[in-house]
């Protein structure tokens, strides 16, 4: 049988949306409300937590017996504020594994204690050249020279603790979402991306009418860049688990922003051999574009319930993203792909 058609308009306008809610490991929930939100316009489907605050979503299929599982994550990279400077600016700690430069300039959000949100900017505490000359690029950027620069008048830390901001309130990095001739340039894209592609996937299975042929679970985790996001959350009949997560593409790599990618090995081993090569084979036989490759410096939350003790096959599957964990791009060709070849396995 072929595929249904995967509505393109929705799948960037929800992805659009679902990248400006800000949801950094730990600070989540506006993003999980909202997938929980949009998903419940799709009929049949029910829906739980995880204690730690995943979404789990049942989609019913034709067999509810060995049902499969499919995760993508919420949760974001982001920070913490670490210590308020006797300049009134903030050090941070990092939430996730990024390199500072990665966010040096960006525009920011201090989530406070209280529900405030105060604006501001990341910088190196040498910021100007026309002050600290080549210092400014010669130093290496580090936790103890980034701070965040806050809108706000002060200039102590009493000025800026009477703003509500405090050691352990959330930073939050604009994404700076643009939607150019088909490509998609945004932080976090890892793995929002893929979140969209799993919605859509059950937005054109609801709207052509269809059912997955065996039940299937969703798992939109959210503590995945922190290394245990889908460790729980999946429910113990599952017999095979689909994660869906971003392509790393660079120099070595086949992966690219118009194809989806099967990783076969990253940093955690190598993926279920079987599974992969009926992923393959469904790519195949439906004409989706996509590559094999493998990912040197890489984990995902399929590794994270293995090592959990989930005794389930575990395949990867995801849009090739250019700068991940950087400003990030990819092309709506290869989130089309991973789209179809998620509705191939559901309809398999
Ligand atoms: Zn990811």
């Amino acid at each position: 049988m072929s595929l249904p058609n995967v509505d393109a308009d929705y799948l960037l306008a929800f992805l659009s949306k679902l990248l400006n809610t800000p949801s950094p490991t730990g600070f989540a929930e506006p993003a999980i409300a909202f997938i929980e939100q949009s998903l419940k316009t799709f009929g049949s489907l029910s829906f739980s937590r995880t204690r730690k605050g995943g979404l789990v979503v049942a989609v019913p299929g034709d067999k509810s017996d060995a049902p499969h599982a499919l995760t993508a994550h919420a949760d974001t990279l982001g920070a913490m504020v670490k210590q308020i400077k006797s300049t009134g600016r903030l050090l941070m700690t990092k939430i996730g594994g990024y390199a500072w430069n990665t966010v040096e300039g960006e525009g920011c959000t201090v989530h406070t204690n209280s529900g405030e949100q105060v604006r501001g900017s990341i910088l190196f505490d040498m910021a100007s050249s026309h002050v600290h000359g080549t210092k400014v690029n010669e130093t290496k950027r580090e936790d103890d020279n980034m701070e965040v620069r806050l809108d706000a008048r002060t200039t102590t830390q009493e000025q800026t603790e009477a703003l509500g901001i405090r050691v352990g309130d959330y930073i939050t990095f604009d994404p700076r979402v643009e939607i150019s001739n088909g490509f998609i340039r945004s932080r976090h894209l890892d793995d929002k991306a893929c979140v969209a592609c799993l919605v859509t996937a059950v937005k054109t299975l609801h709207d052509a009418g269809l059912k997955p042929t065996r039940t299937a679970y969703l798992l939109f985790s959210n503590y995945e860049e922190v290394g245990h996001g889908a460790a729980a959350g999946i429910p113990g009949e599952v017999t095979e688990l689909l994660c869906v997560d971003m392509a790393a593409v660079g120099e070595g790599q086949t992966s690219d922003e118009f194809h989806a990618t099967i990783c076969v090995k990253d940093s955690g081993g190598p993926y279920h051999y079987g599974l992969s090569q009926k992923l393959r084979q469904l790519a195949d036989l439906h004409g989706i574009p996509y590559k094999v490759d493998i990912y040197p410096y890489y984990g995902s939350d399929g590794e994270a319930y293995w090592r959990a003790g989930g005794d389930v096959a575990v395949a990867l599957i995801g849009p090739g993203v250019d700068a991940s964990h950087n400003y990030e791009r990819t092309h709506q060709e290869a989130l089309l792909a991973t789209t179809q070849w998620i509705l191939a396995y559901l309809l398999d």
